[in-house]
């Protein structure tokens, strides 16, 4: 299959893992981003052993590449009290994997210089065309013929309603405000992440970035703030600033300029469908285009990473054919993804739930049970 074309529609985590991938196997690419530059944000993540794992099988080591630091502990406490903890070394540790906390930015940074010789980045390139028929997409003066399309263009992909109907995004109801805080700023943090279930369904989290400082999160019931930062963050004082130390060292260490606002949606249900053939051509969504879940159990970026690795295994066992590859992608992947998005759609609901829910649903499970559920949900090894 060398010298085919494939264009990738979207280059965030999904998007440019998927070029990487298809320029190791040999194919043309062409990244079409509608975005002017190709950063990452200024925000922290957990990425699982599972996400790791597929990191790993692009070429890229999570800790030295892309700056992530191993975290050993995960708490979660309520406002007053700890009511769970796992320990992170148990997630993975069939083969030692680590789940890292990572700056998204570092991360981003890392997979851009991972991409291949032979992928064409376009930016400011807003897809505003996919031809299903002919198999190309473009914007509105250039087209990109392809035998394969990888859309990759995040949750609210107008390319998913294409291919398949009734897979909508669903507003969360919560909105999230994340902050890094360089190391020189950053308030002292143990290895361990924290996250607090608080109050009228608020929720504020912290953890160590190594190198790159620190980072908290923070999710509040409602929709985006018109506000500006300085207000924002003044609001974030109000919500969370008596909360338990050190969430208001945390608060106090930011710049408002530092914070990052983002709405919450994911979608459900999942679509049917998520590759389309044609004769020996085809498209398939990955990344949250397909399946983006509800970010409590911080597992998209993972999923986008085994997506791009199962692709290209799918690629290189069907090198004559983009439908079979596209089938045998699609048979490998919808067990995992129904799982993940199943325990990620009941641990929003939980988490939304009314005043005291998630308190008292959290306080009544044993540490040993979230272990469990931990380590099932990040129990992914890339196929052979
Ligand atoms: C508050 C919050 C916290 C999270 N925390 C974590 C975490 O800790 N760990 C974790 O694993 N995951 C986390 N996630 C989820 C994770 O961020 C996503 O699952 C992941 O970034 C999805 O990557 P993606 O490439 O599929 O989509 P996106 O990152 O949305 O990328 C889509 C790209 O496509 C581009 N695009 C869209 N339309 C077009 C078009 N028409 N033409 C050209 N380009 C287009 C966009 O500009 C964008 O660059 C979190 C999400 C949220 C909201």
């Amino acid at each position: 299959m060398h010298n085919r074309r494939a264009v990738v529609v979207g280059a965030g985590i999904a998007g440019l893992a998927s070029a990487i991938m298809l320029s190791k196997l040999g194919w043309r690419v062409a990244l079409l981003e509608r975005r002017e530059r190709l950063r990452g944000d200024n925000v922290g993540m957990v990425l699982w052993a599972s996400g790791v794992r597929a990191l790993r099988a692009l070429g890229i080591d999570a800790a030295l590449d892309a700056g992530g630091t191993p975290v050993h502990h995960f708490e979660i406490r309520t406002d007053e009290r700890q009511v769970g903890s796992f320990s992170a070394a148990a997630v993975g540790a069939d083969d030692g994997a680590p789940s890292v906390m990572i700056h998204n930015a570092v991360l981003y940074e890392a997979l851009v210089s991972h991409l291949g010789r032979d992928v064409e980045v376009h930016p400011d390139t807003q897809v505003s065309r996919i031809d299903l028929v002919d198999l190309a997409a473009g914007d509105a003066t250039r087209r990109w013929d392809a035998d394969l399309i990888v859309a990759a263009d995040g949750v609210d992909s107008p390319t998913r309603a294409l291919i398949t109907s009734g897979a909508p995004t669903v507003d969360a109801g919560v909105v999230a405000f994340r902050a890094t805080i360089p190391a020189h700023r950053a308030p002292e943090r143990g290895s361990e992440a924290v996250e607090i279930y608080g109050p009228d369904r608020r929720r504020f989290g912290y953890a160590d970035l190594g190198h790159s400082g620190a980072c908290w999160w923070a999710t509040v019931p409602g929709g985006m703030r018109p506000e500006s930062p300085q207000i924002q963050h003044e609001l974030i004082n109000r919500w969370f600033g008596d909360w338990p130390a050190p969430v208001g060292k945390f608060i106090a260490a930011t710049r408002p300029t530092e914070l990052t606002q983002q709405a919450v949606r994911f979608v459900w249900p999942l679509p049917a469908k998520v590759y389309h053939t044609d004769g020996d051509r085809g498209l398939v969504l990955t990344g949250d285009a397909a399946h983006g879940t509800a970010p409590v159990l911080a597992h998209g970026a993972s999923l986008a990473l085994e997506d791009a690795v199962t692709l290209g295994w799918a690629l290189r066992h069907h090198p004559e054919s983009v439908p079979d590859a596209l089938h045998a992608y699609d048979r490998a992947r919808a067990g995992r993804i129904r799982k993940v998005a199943r325990l990620c759609r009941r641990a929003h609901l939980v988490a939304s739930g009314g005043p005291g829910v998630a308190r008292g649903i959290l306080r009544a499970m044993p540490d040993s049970w979230l272990t469990s559920r931990a380590v099932s949900l990040a129990d992914w090894q890339p196929p052979r």
